[in-house]
Parts: C-alpha cells; structure tokens; sequence
C-alpha cells in the first residue's frame, strides 16, 4: 500500500491508496480470492473492502431461525480447507469456517469492513481503476485506486429483500417480516405464523419454527423440487472410521459427490420423468401414499430449473407430518387483518406473516461504473465465460454455479485469475480486456441465462440487468461446473478475445 496524493478538501477523500488488486466483498467469493492471492500470486498488495461488520456475505446478512446451507460443504467449502463434520451446515458453522481460513492464513490485516464501494472508474490513461467507498461507521469518504477490480459482491442486494406488493397489506395486523431483515427480537412462540414462499428459504424456517409456533403454514403459489436424505455422506463416515487424514476425506468426498451431483443432472436433461419420480418417492417416503404431492410438491419445471435444495433428514416433510406444519397451494388474493384471503375463497389467519419471496438480484454491487468518463451498462457487454465483459478492462466477477455449490467456481475464477495476473506482469501488460474475435462479430446475442434451462423468479425479474450472453462457450457462463473444470486451466491466454495494453 502506498499513499499516492494529498487532495485537501473536506467533502473529497483526503488520501489515495493504491493497491494491486481491490477485492470487493468479504463473503466467500472475496475470502477465497484473498486466499489464493496470497497463496498463488505472493507479493501482490490488495484489499478486501466489505459494507458489513463483518466477513460471511450470506451467511451474515441471513439470520432467520435455522438458516443453513442447502448444498453440502465439501463443495460449499473450498478445495484448500477440509469440511470435517456434517455437510449440511448451519450459517454458524460456516462463519466459524471462513473465520478459520481468515485466521490460519493471516488474511485479517487485508480485510477492511464497514467500506460500501459506492463508485469504480477506469481510466485508460492511467490504467487504474479509480474507488471510491464510504465507510458506513464514520461516513468518511475514501479513494483507492486498484489495477485489477475483483467482484466479489454475490448477485442479490443486501440491504433489502425482495417482497412483491399484494392488495391490502397494511390492513395486516401483525407484522410482516422478510427473512432477509430478520428482528432479533421476533416471539413467534406459539403464534399462528403464515411463511409465503416454496424456497431454500421457507423449507429452512419451517421445521427451525414449527416446534414453538401455534401452527406454522408454508403459503405457496406453486411447488419446488427437493432432495432429501440423512445429513451425512456415507463415503465420508467409512474413511473416518478408518482413521484417513482429512485432507483425504475432504478431496475424495468431493470426488464422490461431484460423481452423483454430474449423474444427477445428467439425468434431469436425459431422463427427466425419472428424475422426478426419484424426487417425489423420497417425498413420499416421509408424508406416505395419502398424502397430497401431486398439489404440494410436484413441480410443473423440468429438475434443475431452479435450485433444488436439500432437506436434511426431512426436517420439513416431517414437521409436515406431526401437524405442526401444513402446506396450503393457493394464490394471494390480498391480505386481511386477520392473515391472508386465498384466491380459492379461504381465509388463512396468522399472527406473523413471513415473505420468503426471494432477492433483488444486482449484478454490479451498487456501483456506480465508468470506463473513461462514461457510464457503463453491465448489459450493454458481452460476459467472457461469466466472468469478464466485452470493453471492460481489468475486471473479474466471481458468479459461482447453481446446479453445484459456488465456491466451486470461486477458486476456478481464482485460479484463472492468478494466471492471468502472473502472465501480465511476465509480459509487462497494463490491461486485459475481453472483446469479440472476428469470428464471433455475427454470433446470436442472447440474454444472460436461457429460461429453458434456469428460470428462478430473481433472475427473470433481473435478466434485463445482467449482461449478454453468446452461443459459444467462451462467452457464456453455462453452469456447468463439470466441463469448466477442464476447460478454465486450458484458457489461452494468447486468444484474440484478450487484447492487453
Ligand atoms: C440464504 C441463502 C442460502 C444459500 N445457500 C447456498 C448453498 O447452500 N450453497 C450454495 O452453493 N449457494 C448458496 N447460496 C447462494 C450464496 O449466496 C452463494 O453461494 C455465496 O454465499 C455467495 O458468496 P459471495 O461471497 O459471492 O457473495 P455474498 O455472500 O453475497 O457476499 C457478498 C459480500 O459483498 C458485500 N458487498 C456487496 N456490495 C458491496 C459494495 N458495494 N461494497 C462493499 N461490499 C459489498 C456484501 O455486503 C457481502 O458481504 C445461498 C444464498 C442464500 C441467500
């Protein structure tokens, strides 16, 4: 680090520091690039700046009752740090991981909270990105420039979540709450509690809910597929019974569960009714043959759609099954003071009613862009394989996967990243910027992700902010952790789609 210039205003920063990279975000993507940082590309000044108190992302912002991971943590967990307990982890756990790896890898000192990056500008005569960042304690204005902006920032906002508007909701007696904005005070104990939503989200806070609640209704407009099963990995146990290291377990685990998860979705493409039925029997195995799962939990999408959350040891479908839970397939005609009036006439009273109706997806952090002078439109580009963008210079976003837990691709990008680093400085190249070869001048401009594959409502309320996407694999992010795995350390470098300065 070093301080660049004295600007002696009151409303400017006073100070600029300079880094060699400027990670933006502490959650698991920004702790991972600070990892590898360290660990592949020794020497190289950089900060983390962070809006939060904290480190986490997710699993800072969520704090409802229960909440947990919906993938495992051999791959929600880096490949560098073995998961030694259970796979499906409470948000607890997961901060006391990515602490872990803060600690034992000295990352602390890098790391800067309470900074919310307002503003980013490139400058092609300088060949520095120009941040600008608030600090959310003091209010203090800070500049930093950067060579090389990593994104770290997630994809939803975490200020707010997102809730639609229905006719009548402040004739609501009792409160409204979003999972995302959870009071710490909120007595839910033995109230009549209404969750709207069908999600990782609500099949979280119903069974951590339905033991003190009255009654807890899951409120869905349509169903959602999930897997479910006993929370644990039995290849896992086997070795720790045999006493293998855990850096061991840790890197066969993962092989085994990259295994099935590729068979898996393999199958949803191929064989998708099998797929199904698979799904629904598992289901059916907790709630039994009486049961209604053709109404409540037997999606309309093809698998894989959308995110298929894991239930552990059928937590929801057992809460379902002792009463204390209830699933009700409605649509909200609007809400009344005592709870929610259905489309099909029935009124549902509640105590509390919780909207788990998702995010407001947002691509760039809330920051303001601009590549010398002019305001840049992330959809206005083309993304490089999801994670550069046509005419933008020195910039990597980490956007992790969704049919595989992301982190899987925060050390891919990483990887890739670091190489791309050490090749520039071995060239002596200033920037990289991704751009269309020749060849690709007439390809089909498509919209980020094709509905027929995945279709989530954040991301169909959110495509018109997302940049392009292309036909070919390189300028795509295609979700498909199997084939990047290969195809991301075979990156040329030398390609026409880098053109460095
Ligand atoms: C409740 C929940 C459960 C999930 N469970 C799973 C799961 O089990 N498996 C899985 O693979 N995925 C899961 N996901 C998706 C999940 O968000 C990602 O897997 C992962 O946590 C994202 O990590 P990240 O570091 O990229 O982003 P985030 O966790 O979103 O963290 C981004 C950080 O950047 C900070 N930030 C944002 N903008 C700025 C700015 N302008 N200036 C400074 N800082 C900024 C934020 O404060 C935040 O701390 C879940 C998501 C949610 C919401």
């Amino acid at each position: 680090m070093n301080v660049q210039t004295q600007i002696d205003t009151t409303t400017s920063p006073r100070t600029t520091e300079h880094f060699d990279v400027l990670i933006a975000g502490a959650g698991i993507s920004g702790v991972g690039a600070a990892y590898h940082l360290t660990t592949q590309c020794p020497g190289t000044s950089f900060v983390a700046l962070e809006a939060q108190k904290t480190f986490g992302g997710t699993w800072t912002t969520h704090r409802y009752p229960g909440i947990r991971s919906d993938s495992d943590l051999h791959t929600f967990g880096y490949r560098f740090k073995p998961w030694t307990t259970a796979p499906i982890a409470s948000a607890a756990e997961i901060l006391k991981y990515m602490g872990d790896v803060i600690e034992e890898n000295d990352l602390a000192p890098h790391i800067r909270y309470q900074h919310t990056i307002t503003s980013a500008k490139w400058s092609s005569e300088e060949n520095l990105w120009t941040i600008e960042a608030t600090r959310t304690d003091t209010g203090e204005q800070l500049r930093f420039t950067t060579n090389f902006f990593w994104m770290c920032q997630g994809y939803y906002r975490h200020t707010e979540g997102y809730t639609p508007e229905w006719k009548d909701m402040a004739k609501f007696k009792g409160p409204i709450i979003h999972p995302q904005k959870w009071p710490e005070d909120l007595d839910y104990k033995n109230k009549r509690v209404i969750v709207i939503g069908s999600g990782a989200t609500a099949a979280t806070l119903i069974p951590a809910m339905a033991n003190d609640c009255a009654h807890v209704t899951m409120l869905q407009r349509s169903p959602t597929y999930f897997r479910t099963g006993r929370n644990a990995i039995e290849i896992a146990e086997e070795l720790r019974k045999l006493q293998v290291d855990e850096i061991w377990i840790h890197e066969i685990t993962r092989r085994k569960i990259l295994f099935d998860q590729d068979a898996f979705s393999r199958k949803t493409f191929e064989e998708p009714e099998a797929a199904k039925k698979d799904l629904l029997s598992a289901v059916e195995a907790y709630l039994g043959k009486d049961y209604d799962i053709a109404t409540h939990f037997t999606p309309k999408y093809r698998p894989w759609r959308q995110r298929i959350a894991f239930i552990p040891d059928g937590d929801l479908f057992q809460g379902i099954k002792s009463g204390k839970a209830s699933v009700v397939t409605d649509e909200i005609d609007r809400f009344t003071e005592k709870g929610i009036l259905l489309k099909s006439g029935k009124e549902l009273e509640a105590d509390i009613i919780v909207t788990a109706t998702g995010f407001h997806l947002c691509a760039n952090g809330d920051i303001e862009f601009a590549i010398d002078g002019k305001p840049l439109d992330f959809a206005d580009t083309v993304t490089y394989r999801g994670m550069m963008f046509t005419g933008v210079p020195n910039l990597v976003w980490v956007f992790g996967y969704f049919r595989a837990s992301w982190t899987l691709r925060v050390d891919l990008v990483a990887d890739f990243v670091c190489r791309l680093l050490t090749h520039m400085k071995e060239t002596g190249a200033k920037k990289v910027t991704p751009q269309l070869r020749p060849e690709d001048h007439n390809m089909p401009l498509l919209p980020w992700i094709d509905p027929e594959n995945f279709n989530p409502g954040y991301m169909m309320r959110g495509m018109h902010l997302l940049p392009k996407r292309g036909e070919k694999p390189e300028w795509q992010h295609n979700q498909d952790y199997w084939a990047e795995k290969d195809e991301f350390p075979a990156i040329d470098l030398k390609d026409k789609a880098f053109v460095y300065g």
